[in-house]
C-alpha cells in the first residue's frame, strides 16, 4: 500500500474490485430493449421533452426512427442539434430535463427512457465512425476558439460544417474539457472523451493545439490579429474557497482536483482516499466526489450541506445515486474550523444553520466530525486572465443573446458565461448558437474582420 499520511492511501481495494466499481453506470441497451422502451412513446405533436431540451434535440422523431429499426437515422437527427449527443446522453441529468417533462413521467407511470435510447442510436453512429456531415467550401476564414470542452468542440464542429476554418487553443494537455477531466468516471467509460474529441474533429478543418493558453502563451489581441472572429469557450477554472482556519492542512483538496486525478489515473488503484472523507457542497461535483471516494474505499462519506435536500443543485437522482452508494447526506450545516494534528486533517468542525427570516443564519450550536480527508465543492469561478478588456457579468463573461461579448468580434458560451445552467449539454447548445451567430456575421452578413484591440 502507498503511505500518504494519516488515513489517506491508495489501493484500499481488491485488484477486481476497481473494475467492478467504476463500470459503466447505464450499459448500453441492445436492440430489443431500445425497441421495447421506444415503444413507450406516444410521438406527441407538441412534444415537451423537445422543449425541455437545451439543444432541442427532436426527441419523438429520433425516437421513432428507433423504433423503425433506423438507428443511424436516429443518431442523424440527434447530431443534427448537438454534436456531443454521446456524451450528453451519459451525462444529462435528464430526470430534470427531457425526462421531467415526458408526458408519462406521472404518479402511476415513468417516463420514457429518453437519455438511454439516445446513447443506444448515437454509440452505434460512433462505433462504426459514421460520419453525417461533410465541410461546406471553404470561407477562406478562420476562427480562433479557447477551449476545447463541451462549448468550444460544438462551437468549432458548427464552424467547420459552414467552410470556416478552426483553430482550438486549450490550456490541458487533452482536450475534452470536464468531459475528460470532470465528469465521474462511471458515466463515461473507456474513454468516450477522447473518443468522441475524434468523432466530432474528423469533419476536418478543425486544428486543435492543447497546452496553449490564453493569458499566459498568448492574450486576446495577439488572436484578434491573426483571426476572423473568437470564440471563448474557456469553462470555471477557479474554485471557492471555504475561508475557514484548517483549509491548508495536509488532506483538504479540491473536490474538482481530485476527481481530474482519479479520471486520468490509469490504475485506479493508485489514487489515494481518506478512510473517512467529509465533502462540503450540494452540487453534482460534491455527489461525484463522495461517490467516487466511496468506490475507492473510503469507509464513511459524508456530505455537508448548509441548507436542506430540496435546495441541493444535485438533483434527486443524483442524491439517491449517493445515498445507495452508501454516501450520508447531512443538511443544515456549514464548516466552521477544519482540525488537524501534525499539519494533518483530523476531523472538521461543523455549526448548524437555519432559515430565519428568509435568511440563512448559524443556530451557535455546533458539532465535530472526525476525517482525514475533506474535499471542497462549493462552486467554481472564472479564473483566466488577461480579459479585462471585456465585460463581466456576475463574474463571468457578459454576453447578448447571440452570445456576443462586449467586444466586437468575440463570442462566449458555456460556464465561462453568465446564461443558462452549468451543463454539458447548455454549454453545447451555446458553443452551436454562437457558432451560427460568428457565421451569419462573417458570411451571411458579409461583415468585415473583426476589431479587437
Ligand atoms: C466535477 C464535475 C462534474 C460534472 N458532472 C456533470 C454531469 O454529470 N452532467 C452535466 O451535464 N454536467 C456536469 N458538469 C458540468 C459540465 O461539465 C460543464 O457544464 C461543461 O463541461 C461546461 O463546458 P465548457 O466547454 O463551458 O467548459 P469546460 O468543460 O470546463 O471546458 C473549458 C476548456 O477550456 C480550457 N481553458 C480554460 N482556461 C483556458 C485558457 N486560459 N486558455 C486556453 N484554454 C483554457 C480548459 O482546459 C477546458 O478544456 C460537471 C462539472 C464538474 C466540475
Ligand atoms: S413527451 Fe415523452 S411520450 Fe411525448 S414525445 Fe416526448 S418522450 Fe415521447
Amino acid at each position: 500500500m502507498d503511505r500518504l499520511g494519516n488515513g489517506i492511501e491508495a489501493g484500499r481495494l481488491a485488484p477486481g474490485e476497481y473494475e467492478t466499481n467504476f463500470a459503466d453506470l447505464h450499459p448500453r441497451l441492445d436492440r430489443h430493449e431500445a425497441l421495447v422502451a421506444a415503444d413507450r412513446c406516444y410521438f406527441c405533436y407538441d412534444a415537451p421533452c423537445m422543449t425541455a431540451c437545451p439543444t432541442a434535440i427532436d426527441v419523438p422523431l429520433f425516437i421513432r426512427q428507433i423504433s423503425t429499426g433506423n438507428p443511424l437515422g436516429s443518431a442523424k437527427t440527434i447530431f443534427d442539434q448537438n454534436i456531443l449527443g454521446g456524451m450528453c446522453a451519459r451525462v444529462c441529468p435528464t430526470e430534470t430535463l427531457c425526462e421531467q417533462a415526458c408526458v408519462r413521467n406521472t404518479a402511476e407511470d415513468r417516463p420514457v427512457e429518453i437519455g438511454k435510447l439516445q446513447r443506444y442510436a448515437t454509440d452505434i453512429a460512433m462505433e462504426t465512425n459514421r460520419q453525417f456531415y461533410e465541410r461546406a467550401a471553404s470561407t477562406g476564414k478562420t476562427i480562433a476558439v479557447v477551449g476545447a470542452g463541451p462549448a468550444g468542440l460544438a462551437a468549432a464542429h458548427r464552424l467547420a460544417r459552414h467552410g470556416h476554418g478552426v483553430v482550438v487553443f486549450d490550456a490541458r494537455e487533452k482536450s475534452g474539457g470536464l468531459n475528460e477531466y470532470g465528469i465521474a468516471t462511471y458515466k463515461a467509460v473507456d474513454e468516450f472523451a477522447r473518443r468522441e474529441v475524434d468523432y466530432v474533429t474528423a469533419i476536418g478543418g478543425i486544428e486543435i493545439r492543447n497546452g496553449q493558453a490564453l493569458g499566459r502563451d498568448f492574450s486576446l489581441s495577439d488572436l484578434g490579429g491573426r483571426y476572423d472572429a473568437i470564440f471563448l469557450g474557456m469553462g470555471l477554472s477557479g474554485v471557492n474557497g471555504l475561508s475557514v482556519e484548517g483549509e491548508d492542512l495536509r488532506g483538504v483538496d479540491d473536490a474538482v482536483d481530485f476527481i481530474a486525478v482519479l479520471r486520468q489515473s490509469p490504475d485506479k488503484s493508485l489514487v489515494p482516499v481518506g478512510r473517512r472523507v467529509v465533502v462540503i457542497g450540494g452540487g453534482m461535483t460534491a455527489i461525484d466526489a463522495a461517490i467516487q471516494a466511496k468506490l475507492l474505499g473510503a469507509e464513511e462519506v459524508t456530505i455537508c450541506y448548509r441548507r436542506g435536500k430540496d435546495n441541493m443543485n444535485a438533483s434527486g437522482y443524483e442524491q439517491d445515486l449517493a445515498t445507495a452508494n452508501g454516501v450520508i447526506i447531512r443538511h443544515w450545516l456549514a464548516p466552521k474550523r477544519i482540525l488537524g494534528e501534525d499539519g494533518q486533517v483530523t476531523g472538521i468542525e461543523v455549526e448548524y444553520t437555519a432559515m430565519r427570516d428568509g435568511r440563512l443564519i448559524g443556530t451557535g450550536e455546533t458539532g465535530v466530525i472526525a476525517a482525514d480527508q475533506i474535499m471542497k465543492a462549493i462552486g467554481q469561478t472564472f479564473a483566466a486572465s488577461g480579459l479585462s478588456a471585456l465585460q463581466f457579468e456576475g463574474g463571468r463573461i457578459a454576453i447578448d443573446l447571440e452570445g456576443r461579448t462586449s467586444i466586437e468580434g468575440v463570442w462566449a458560451g458555456g460556464d465561462c458565461v453568465g446564461l443558462g445552467e452549468d451543463l454539458t449539454v447548455s454549454a453545447v447548445a451555446q458553443g452551436r448558437d454562437a457558432a451560427e451567430s460568428i457565421n451569419r456575421a462573417l458570411v451571411v452578413a458579409g461583415q468585415p474582420a473583426m476589431a479587437v484591440a
